[in-house]
């Protein structure tokens, strides 16, 4: 459920008679506010990620319920019929997204959240044009122009990781001067708009201009950096569901969107902080230059095999050893494996660790989920700032299906495109093994000089075959 659904409930219960609230929907209101703010708060840790999700589901259908039992609402029927088509596809979308899917699918489920927000603003802007008062028209402006180039910008993102749209960024000549000319014109509408709303024409004008300017802002943005774009839409959207609040004048809608719209920014800057990302760029739809030494140069003559059987050796013989896990781990579902070889490890006195980088994967928090679900203790997760100066004791780094994150190219070569990057030092440990299908670069599509160096041994299999394959070595041990 988004913000900009539980809206059209808010707005079929509030406007026109949005005057007084009954006092158990003011108390449920409030509760299921502070139930926002704990859930916001327990999430942000992977201990208490679960009761975070709780404490969101529980607030949101209190205010749901709540809202459903004001005494304006006289008729049930389109909303049942709304609920029941939209948690139909809900449900779908939930069981059959991959996990290696759910961030084409959070754009997707932003874009019509953002939708839902626009339309809302839409229809309070044609159902009481005639008496809008300036701050109405200005916040109905602010709702639709959000909520519509979420819309747009959402649903290029989604093309993008879903790849039915060019990953690349989508650059040309005067296109940021094209776009500022998009964004003030849209402005310029909404003043005219707020000094005379009874102006016919202007409002659908200002939204072809907020649709288009949502996809001029995303195409310049390549698919590496469509997650963090993806928590800044999310933020626009919270922004458009605020102002939406005001708009119905429902205080749940206003807290709620403020919550989102803050979440949303600091995630992205937080995500931009972890990929070395200028966030400035990010904001703006900018591309970011892109210069990458050929993999040739970086690996001809220099990359050594392995084994399983040679894995299996090294892995029992260590007395420490960080498992890396990285997109590839999640794509080969290789986590419930890897929590085997984990265990069969530690059984035999190996002390296993987990390193987790804050952009590995293709979300935040990838890896963290993908290891919960393998039931691998907490306290076997390390952030990168806490492990990164631990692996020079380390005897074995097991990197299963991650490159991108520790590609020592972001700490040692300032020309490279992920320069400056935090990654993980595993080239510090004694032997690092990398588990991945090929020399075929990670996201930001560069080579690795990790495989070539001395210290590093390749394993060419999928994640789960080659753990399988270990795990069947250390036994026949
Ligand atoms: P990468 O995308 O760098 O690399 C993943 C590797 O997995 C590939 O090189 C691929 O190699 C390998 N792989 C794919 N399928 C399999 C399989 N079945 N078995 C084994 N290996 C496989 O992943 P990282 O996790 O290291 O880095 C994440 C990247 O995503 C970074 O560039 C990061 O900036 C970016 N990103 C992440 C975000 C996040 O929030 N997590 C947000 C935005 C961007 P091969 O094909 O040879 O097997």
């Amino acid at each position: 459920m988004h913000w900009g659904n539980f809206a059209i409930i808010a707005k079929a219960a509030f406007y026109p008679h949005a005057a007084g609230l009954p006092w158990y929907v003011t108390i449920i209101y409030l509760a299921a506010a502070g139930s926002f703010v704990l859930s916001l708060k327990w999430l942000s840790s992977h201990k208490t990620a679960r009761l975070g999700v709780k404490a969101g589901e529980i607030g949101m259908a209190a205010a749901i319920i709540a809202t459903l039992f004001l005494p304006e609402i006289r008729q049930y029927n389109w909303i049942f019929i709304a609920g029941i088509a939209g948690a139909a596809v809900g449900i779908l979308l939930a069981v059959l997204t991959p996990m290696t899917a759910v961030p084409q699918q959070t754009a997707l489920s932003h874009a019509f959240g953002a939708l839902a927000a626009a339309l809302v603003g839409t229809a309070e802007f044609y159902s009481h044009q005639s008496h809008l008062t300036h701050f109405h028209t200005v916040v109905i402006c602010v709702e639709s122009l959000l909520g519509y180039l979420t819309f747009t910008g959402s649903l290029i993102a989604a093309g993008k990781l879903q790849e039915v749209l060019p990953t690349r960024p989508i650059v040309f000549k005067f296109q940021n001067p094209l776009n500022f000319i998009i964004f003030a014109l849209a402005i310029a509408a909404a003043v005219w708009l707020a000094i005379d709303p009874a102006q016919g024409i202007v409002y659908p004008v200002f939204i072809a201009l907020a649709l288009l300017f949502g996809v001029m802002l995303i195409i310049p943005i390549g698919g590496g950096d469509m997650p963090t774009v993806i928590a800044l839409l999310n933020s626009y959207a919270g922004l458009s569901a605020a102002a939406m609040g005001f708009v119905v004048n429902n205080k749940l809608l206003i807290i709620g969107g403020a919550l989102e719209g803050s979440s949303g920014f600091i995630l992205s800057m937080i995500m931009c902080k972890a990929m070395n990302r200028s966030f400035i760029n990010v904001l703006f739809g900018q591309a970011q230059a892109e210069k990458a030494a050929s993999s040739d140069d970086v690996y001809a003559g220099r990359i050594k095999n392995t084994t399983a059987e040679e894995v299996a050796d090294f892995l029992t013989s260590a007395r420490r050893v960080v498992i890396v896990p990285g997109y590839g781990l999640a794509v080969a579902q290789a986590q419930h494996v890897t929590g085997e070889l984990f265990e069969l490890l530690e059984s035999r006195g190996v002390d296993v660790q987990f390193a987790i980088h804050p952009v590995a994967g293709r979300m935040p928090g990838h890896m963290n989920v993908l290891l919960a679900e393998a039931d691998i203790p907490y306290d076997h997760l390390h952030e990168m700032e806490e492990i990164n100066e631990q692996f020079g004791e380390v005897d074995v780094v097991l990197v299963n299906g991650a490159n991108d994150v520790v590609n020592p190219d972001a700490r040692e070569n300032p020309n490279s495109p992920i320069a400056g990057m935090p990654i993980l030092n595993v080239d510090k440990a004694r032997t690092v093994v990398v588990i991945k299908r090929s020399l075929s670069p990670g996201f930001a599509g560069i080579p690795n000089p990790l495989f070539a160096c001395d210290n590093c041994l390749m394993l060419f299999s999928d994640g789960k075959a080659a753990t399988t394959e270990i795990i069947q070595q250390i036994k026949a041990q």
